[in-house]
């Protein structure tokens, strides 16, 4: 590769968001409302006009508590039960109490939320125990309505640079980040008083059974980074065996998204129009009865609406084709699937890491505080369990308080120079061969060893020779990966990403000798739950340049659960009536 810049340009600032999709924009807003004249940066990889998970827009959000219809109280105990009773609850606490107060100010923006004939918010019933569910008519706009607050509040905003690392000062405190841009191969360095990453899920770490790369569940963009520089910058992640597998509209790979449909009364059957499934809310739980009906021979697996009147199928059309994926309408009429008259066929996701959906993500509390000092997260790589998108905007606006606080009170640290010269050295290598292996080899190879030997059901052989094998594909990646231009080279950071993923995939999955939340940690070799050793969280990190794993105690609850409660989740498939 040619011409590659020599300088490296440096910005100072007191709060740095890196990753401007959901959880970024409002962390950079609440951080600026909060302290005016701090210098917050957002620096997105892609253009934060239209990037993350929500870049066409949102068909409701998945988990309101809203006064009259759930309280704090009860959203935790949903939330705590539904993932196998593995939660610090204070975090999911202070997001439910606080989330109530985002919806109206989303509102306030001009994000509609859906409304009754008596003007309260229109709240369905989805999930296992509780209420909420509130569709987003017009979820198209949350965007456009995001960006205007970052405009208006003159945010800093760097489109086209992707952070590679984070930079500690002597003590191990945050002191910034290094990202280099998409388009140029520029670098630069940040220095921050406070990070906040925000990078979204590690979205392409299985392969889709479509076989294409960007083909995934997840926002494409979402390559681990965020995992990956908290991992290497020393900070503590949560349980990430608990992998994030949805159930999806198979071939066009979005979700069926049953929560817009079911409450107009669709469900997901199998092969035999036959309900199988007491709940469509995403569990681990859930995603195992739908896993031992596809190999049970009921299968495949549908999601069932041809039984509902032919206007109710357009109510559900006007939202499913325009809102979220305005694709999906084009893919079925290409198939030829009318609703009214065929159900839809539906299979099981690659495997990724996330907390939205999971609970698989970098260490939190409850003010969005990692375990480096000055370091925050928030969204879906962040560990609160279940968060979707109101837990993005919400401990976004946590993270971006806290943050802003703490940076009135300190200075910037002094990095390490050396730390600096040895990542431009790291990113660079490719860029110095002549001939090689070329990055989207590389993302293929690594992801089709993922599927091979993640995926569950987890086999203890299996993930052995997955960690040899993902041992070899990093010799290739540092000694004959070759890059061409800036955009491979970000595509090159990405195959990193990938890698310290699945490398940390496996060794917490091989941690964990039990299986819990359902298919997410079903390993053959320890089929049970094992709650007298393992009621605990995974913490994985870096030590002394090496991967270890310990076990960190639950904390203990602010609202019980009854004995009876624990195996909600566990009571999925529906009963043979005698
Ligand atoms: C298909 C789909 C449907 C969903 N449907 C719903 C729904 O109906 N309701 C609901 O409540 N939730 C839903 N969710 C979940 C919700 O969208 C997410 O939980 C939420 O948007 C995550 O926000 P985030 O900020 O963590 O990640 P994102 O919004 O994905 O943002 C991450 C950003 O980080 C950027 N980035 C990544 N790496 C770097 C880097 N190295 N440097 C700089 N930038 C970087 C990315 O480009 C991206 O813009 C859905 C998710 C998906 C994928």
């Amino acid at each position: 590769m040619s011409a590659l810049p020599d300088e490296i340009s440096q910005v100072d600032c007191d709060v740095l968001v890196l990753g401007g999709g959901t959880a970024g924009p409002m962390a950079a807003y609440k951080a600026k409302m909060k302290r005016p004249a701090a210098r917050v940066v957002l620096l997105e990889k892609a253009n934060v006009r239209r990037s993350g998970a929500i870049c066409m827009g949102m068909d409701g959000l998945n988990n309101a508590v809203i006064p009259g219809h759930a309280t704090p109280e009860q959203y935790t105990r949903e939330i705590t039960i539904a993932n196998d009773g593995i939660c610090d609850q204070a975090p999911v606490y202070k997001y439910a109490q606080r989330c109530f107060d985002i919806i109206q100010e989303l509102d306030r923006f001009g994000i509609k939320f859906q409304k009754n004939e008596n003007g309260d918010f229109d709240v369905k019933k989805v999930h296992h125990l509780g209420s909420y569910v509130l569709p987003m008519p017009n979820g198209d706009t949350v965007k456009r309505a995001l960006y205007r607050q970052l405009r208006r509040e003159k945010v800093l905003i760097s489109n086209r640079y992707m952070a590679t690392r984070l930079l500690t000062g002597r003590d191990g405190q945050i002191a910034g980040a290094i990202a280099v841009s998409t388009r140029s191969a520029e670098f630069l360095v940040l220095r921050a008083k406070a990070v906040i990453l925000c990078a979204g899920a590690a979205g392409r770490l299985g392969l889709p059974q479509s076989g294409y790369l960007w083909g995934t569940y997840e926002n494409a963009t979402n390559s681990g980074d965020g995992y990956a520089m908290a991992y290497h910058a020393g900070a503590s992640l949560a349980n990430l065996e608990c992998y994030q597998i949805n159930p999806l509209i198979k071939d066009y790979n979005g979700p069926a998204c049953a929560y817009v449909a079911g409450p107009f009364g669709a469900y997901t059957t199998n092969s035999q129009g036959n309900r199988f499934i007491e709940c469509d809310y995403w569990s681990g739980q859930m995603m195992q009865e739908f896993y031992s009906e596809l190999q049970s021979g009921n299968g495949p697996v549908f999601l069932k609406l041809n039984h509902l009147h032919s206007d109710t199928i357009e109510k559900i059309e006007a939202v499913l084709h325009h809102v979220e994926r305005p694709s999906r309408g084009r893919f079925h009429e290409n198939r030829g699937t009318n609703y009214r008259e065929r159900m839809i066929e539906m299979h099981i996701s690659e495997i990724g890491l996330c907390s939205g959906h999971s609970a698989s993500g970098v260490f939190v509390d409850e003010f969005a505080r990692t375990t480096v000092g000055g370091l925050y997260a928030a969204g879906d790589m962040a560990s609160v369990p279940h968060n979707y998108m109101l837990g993005a905007f919400t401990n976004g606006a946590i993270a971006g308080e806290h943050a802003a606080e703490l940076a009135l009170s300190i200075d910037l640290f002094d990095y390490d120079q050396g730390d600096v010269a040895r990542e431009v050295a790291r990113v660079l290598a490719p860029t110095r061969r002549e001939d090689g292996i070329p990055p989207n080899q590389l993302e293929y190879k690594t992801r089709r060893l993922v599927n091979d030997y993640l995926q569950p059901p987890k086999v203890t052989a299996k993930m052995r020779l997955g960690q040899a094998r993902f041992a070899e594909v990093r010799q290739d990646m540092e000694h004959t990966m070759v890059v061409r231009d800036a955009h491979e080279l970000m595509r090159s950071l990405e195959v990193a990403s990938i890698l310290d993923c699945a490398e940390m995939a496996a060794f917490a999955s091989l941690f964990r000798t039990e299986s819990r939340w359902g298919l997410y940690h079903y390993r053959v070799d320890y089929p049970e739950k094992n709650n007298a050793e393992w009621f605990c969280h995974s913490i994985l990190r870096k030590q002394n340049g090496r991967m270890t794993a310990e076990k960190r105690a639950v904390a203990p609850y602010i609202v019980p659960i009854e004995e009876s409660e624990r195996s909600a989740y566990d009571r999925q498939r529906i009963r043979e009536l005698a």
